[in-house]
């Protein structure tokens, strides 16, 4: 924080590339947290992660199996999404 001025700045950690900013003055970086998620979620650090496919015209995402156990979760229950101002939040319905 020694007030020096910034230029873009983008390293790879890990395999990954994360991007933000240098400070000129000292060389301390700076990370934006979506950036600093990004890197997270690419690295495998972060657990509850799936990607999303496409099959036909549809866009799939798998649920992960830790979830499925814990959450009870079968055929023909229902997923309702919800924004919330932390990001979406999933509800688990169970059907009959
Ligand atoms: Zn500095």
């Amino acid at each position: 924080m020694c007030k020096g001025e910034l230029e873009k700045h983008k390293e790879v950690n890990e395999g990954v590339g994360i991007k933000g900013w240098k400070c000129k003055k000292c060389g301390e970086t700076f990370f934006p947290s979506s950036e600093m998620l990004k890197w997270e979620v690419l690295t495998g650090k972060r657990g509850l992660v799936r990607k999303v496919r496409k099959i036909g015209n549809s866009i799939i995402v798998t649920l992960p199996k830790k979830l499925v156990k814990e959450e009870d979760i079968h055929k023909d229950d229902y997923i309702l999404f919800e924004r919330t101002k932390k990001g979406m939040a999933l509800k688990i319905i169970h059907g009959e």
